[in-house]
């Protein structure tokens, strides 16, 4: 049964030289229970669809064609539009404004930073804490609150629609229908779970809040989740109560995986879920997710750069460059036969572990100006194969096997060519 279709899918970006076509014309199903691998360079679009999915583009980002089904609020999507057509030449004092604000919460958060540790300082040496320091203290911890709160108001495109809606009274609409799918529905894993935290929450409490949001359960039965959750990714249980900056990279990570499955939600998307774990909790939490979504019968689609992981727990795997898909099919058959120059270059410039020895091969060249892309196939200037039709024509997807497809002129001589060699 599918759960998620993505027809078409088009999302380009505002720049001041034009619109950087980052999707364009993107199509796949995801079914129930399905984990789809999405793969390609840094840069091909990878993000941005899940973006448009989750509906959290920033603000120069517009949905330029296509439809997303989830189940069946294509409600969102047509809002989603009504945000296009209302958005496209937002003014420019926005940007200013929301220039500011970040500048001014840089400087509150700094404030508070030293104040909270020449605090600790005073209270480790038993030194008594100042009644104007603690005033002080509650002072900045309220404005950096009201001034993150301003600045997401500011560029989170969901606000901004609802600035706009607020008047003709679709406002309500819009947030009914995007909080029943995000995170409940739909839930992200963020490629920066760096800076995917508020620094001045602890972090327990944010996922406490998350839950709470969308659920009516008490703070006890919250923490006993997330505890739950904790334990889940592999983080010691008492460190609920570590503000962000007391984590390392990695448990920023595993804690953002936990906040990402704290509503068990029907759809993960994974961006780059695992790039700053070493290979063993790599390994672990992979297997983990997996087994999860086994049981839980979640989708899942993961963002990555490394085959490898993809390899690991993807059913199937759809392989972008220059905002489209190049090939998409069932893992087992699009990594024993590749049927596209750009897909067999990518699975070559990983070594394989159990396979034979061989020499890792790199694809020459450089990922397109996705400004002004090129003619006809996008991969033309770097593949090695290509002919003056590939100039002239964009090529149209080719079945090769049964839910194997590849979107080049001549995937089924080279899929033959693969298909000899194995
Ligand atoms: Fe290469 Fe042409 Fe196929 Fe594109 S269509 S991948 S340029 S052979």
């Amino acid at each position: 049964m599918v759960l998620l279709e993505v027809k078409d899918l088009k999302v380009h970006f505002k720049i001041e030289n034009g619109w950087v076509k980052a999707v364009d014309g993107v199509s796949f199903t995801i079914d129930k229970g399905e984990t789809m691998g999405l793969v390609g360079e840094s840069g091909c679009g990878k993000t941005t669809a899940a973006y448009a999915i989750t509906q959290l583009l920033p603000s120069n980002g517009y949905i330029k064609g296509g439809r997303i089904f989830f189940k069946e609020p294509e409600r969102v999507t047509a809002l989603r539009e009504e945000y296009d057509r209302r958005f496209s030449d937002a003014p420019k004092e926005r940007d200013k404004e929301a220039a500011r604000l970040k500048k001014e919460l840089e400087q509150r958060s700094k404030e508070l930073g030293e104040l909270v540790e020449s605090k600790k300082q005073l209270e480790e040496s038993k030194s008594i804490v100042p009644a104007s320091m603690a005033k002080r203290l509650d002072e900045l911890r309220a404005q950096v609150r009201e001034l993150d709160q301003r600045l997401s108001a500011l560029t989170c495109s969901y606000d901004l629609l609802a600035k706009s809606m607020r008047k003709d009274g679709s406002m309500d609409d819009w947030n009914r229908e995007i909080r029943k799918v995000r995170w409940q529905d739909i839930s992200m894993i963020f490629q920066g779970a760096m800076n995917a935290f508020n620094p001045v929450f602890k972090i327990g409490d944010q996922i406490v809040a998350a839950i709470q949001l969308h659920e009516d359960i008490d703070d006890d039965a919250a923490r006993k989740r997330v505890s739950e959750l904790f334990e889940f990714v592999g983080i010691p249980q008492d460190r609920m109560d570590n503000y962000p900056h007391e984590f390392s990279g990695g448990m920023k990570q595993r804690a953002m995986i936990a906040l990402a499955l704290a509503l068990s939600p029907a759809f993960i998307i994974a961006d780059e879920p695992t790039t700053a774990l070493d290979v063993i909790t790599q390994d672990r939490i992979l297997f983990e997710m997996k087994k999860l979504q086994e049981g839980l019968r979640m989708a899942m689609m993961i963002i990555t750069h490394d085959v490898s992981v993809v390899a690991e727990v993807s059913d199937k795997i759809a392989v972008m460059y220059a905002g489209k898909i190049m090939e998409i099919g069932p893992t087992n058959m699009v990594f024993k036969r590749p049927a596209h120059p750009y897909t067999s270059g990518l699975l070559g410039s990983f070594p394989s572990i159990k396979g034979k020895k061989r020499r890792l091969e790199s694809i020459p060249g450089f990922p397109p100006d996705l400004v002004n892309p090129p003619s006809g196939c996008p991969f033309h200037p770097r593949c090695q194969y290509a002919k003056d039709l590939c100039l002239e024509k964009a090529p149209d997807g080719i079945e090769i096997e049964p839910g194997h497809v590849a979107f080049c002129h001549f995937s089924k001589e080279l899929w033959e060519r693969m298909r000899r060699d194995v």
